[in-house]
């Protein structure tokens, strides 16, 4: 996974992005402030960078023009949501642009699809004994392809992109399925138990009671 530096001065904040991006197997840098940036991101080479816009100090439109010099991905991270301030972020090389609050799958999400478009994504993802390529559509086990279901694979890459967090059937649903999906939770249910028995997943796909699912990648 990704190595990820978190450019932040809101430690409540900061924190709880590092545990996200932990919990889904991405190690991550923490600096609240310009020259403690720079200094992890250019003695610590990481894949990308979350950039904050409101900084002490030098803000993160300043910021951003160093970190490009570096060849380094950039998301902006901020509360603010005017029109004026997502172009000109985009315009000095941001790859993308999030705005605070958001929900954890969503900056994840993002995340994944910058790190693909970068050339920084490790291709291949192994969970429990599972080897699976999302871009690809490809699972392998025991060097063995394994033939999912279209819906059946869109569900697996939800878990995948969410592994280590509770996911309600309402979420897995909306995600899974599509946010105009007219369905009943029991065909989450149903298809969970389908990826269980293809994948050998009893042990690490865990049912959280009366709430839904939870992949888990550790042991
Ligand atoms: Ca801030």
């Amino acid at each position: 996974m990704a190595k990820i530096l978190i450019i932040e001065d809101e430690k409540a904040i900061a924190e709880l992005i590092e545990l996200n991006l932990s919990l889904t197997g991405h190690s991550c840098l923490r600096a609240a402030e310009a020259e403690e940036a720079l200094e992890l991101a250019m003695s610590q080479h990481p894949d990308l960078v979350l950039l904050d816009v409101m900084l002490p100090g030098r803000d993160g439109f300043d910021l951003i023009r160093e970190l490009r010099q570096h060849d380094l991905p950039v998301i902006f991270l901020t509360a603010r949501n005017s029109v004026v301030d997502k172009v000109q972020g985009l315009r000095l090389g941001a790859d993308d642009y999030i705005t605070k609050p958001f929900e954890p799958a969503e900056l994840l999400a993002r995340i994944d699809a910058v790190l693909r478009r970068t050339g920084h994504s490790d291709d291949s993802i192994f969970i429990c004994g599972v080897e699976i390529k999302i871009e690809e559509r490809m699972i392998r086990k025991n060097g063995e392809n394994i033939e999912l279901t279209a819906q059946e694979f869109n569900l697996l890459e939800v878990l995948v992109r969410n592994r280590n967090i509770a996911m309600s059937r309402e979420k897995l649903l909306e995600n899974a399925w599509g946010y105009d999906y007219v369905g009943e939770t029991r065909t989450v249910d149903i298809h969970i138990q389908r990826l269980r028995r293809k994948l050998g997943w009893d042990s690490c796909l865990k049912t959280v009671y009366k709430y839904g699912y939870r992949l888990e990648t550790e042991p």
